[in-house]
């Protein structure tokens, strides 16, 4: 049975994420540690949409385990229960499938996704739009900002109704895309 208190399994997610990212980077040009971005969405649920669920916020620590690292399913499942390794494989991606199919299956499934991977969903594209406006990836030219933005706006669009505030947010940092 799991003894652990709400904010006990938050830091076990916590420290089993930057281990599992430990040798990972972001694409900005500073290479900056791949932990700050799972941290950045728990910090946005918390602190900008007011979610607590420990589910959702666990999920976000977790949310490119499987799609990044060697992490499994069954292994999220084993340390952190069934409900928060489904958010996690709800929101990860076939990485058998090439960049442009996954990209348009994002799209394609916004519609069926939990409400707790719709929120992390917002978390993780509300923050990669920040990225990209001030720590955007090295060498991506304007257009390729541009699409960026496009693309994660009709991901959005295909999930909303499930918290007005962090919609609100999306829509805040979609109206800065860059030129
Ligand atoms: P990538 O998927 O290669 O990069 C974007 C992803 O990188 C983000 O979703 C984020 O994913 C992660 N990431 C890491 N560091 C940063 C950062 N500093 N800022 C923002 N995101 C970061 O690129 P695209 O999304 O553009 O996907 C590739 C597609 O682009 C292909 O379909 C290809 O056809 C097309 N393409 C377009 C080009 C163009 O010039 N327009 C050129 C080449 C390809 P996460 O949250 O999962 O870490
Ligand atoms: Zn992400």
């Amino acid at each position: 049975m799991n003894t652990r208190t709400d904010l006990g399994l938050l830091f076990s997610a916590l420290a089993f994420a930057a281990h599992k990212h430990r040798a990972q980077r972001r694409k900005d040009k500073d290479a900056s540690p791949y932990i700050n971005h799972p941290i950045a969405l728990a910090d946005v649920l918390a602190n900008e949409g007011g979610v607590d669920d420990p589910v959702v916020l666990c999920a976000a620590v977790l949310h490119d385990t499987i799609e990044d690292t060697e992490t499994t399913g069954e292994e999220l499942q084993e340390r952190f229960g069934r409900e928060i390794a489904e958010v996690v494989m709800e929101v990860t991606d076939d990485k058998n499938l090439d960049k442009a199919e996954r990209k348009a299956l994002q799209v394609a499934h916004a519609h069926k996704l939990s409400r707790r991977a719709r929120l992390v969903k917002l978390a993780d594209k509300i923050s990669n739009l920040r990225d990209i406006a001030s720590n955007p990836p090295a060498a991506w030219p304007l257009e390729r900002k541009q699409e960026y933005y496009e693309w994660a706006k009709r991901v959005i669009d295909g999930l909303r109704g499930a918290h007005a505030e962090l919609e609100r947010i999306f829509d805040q940092e979609y109206a800065r895309k860059p030129g």
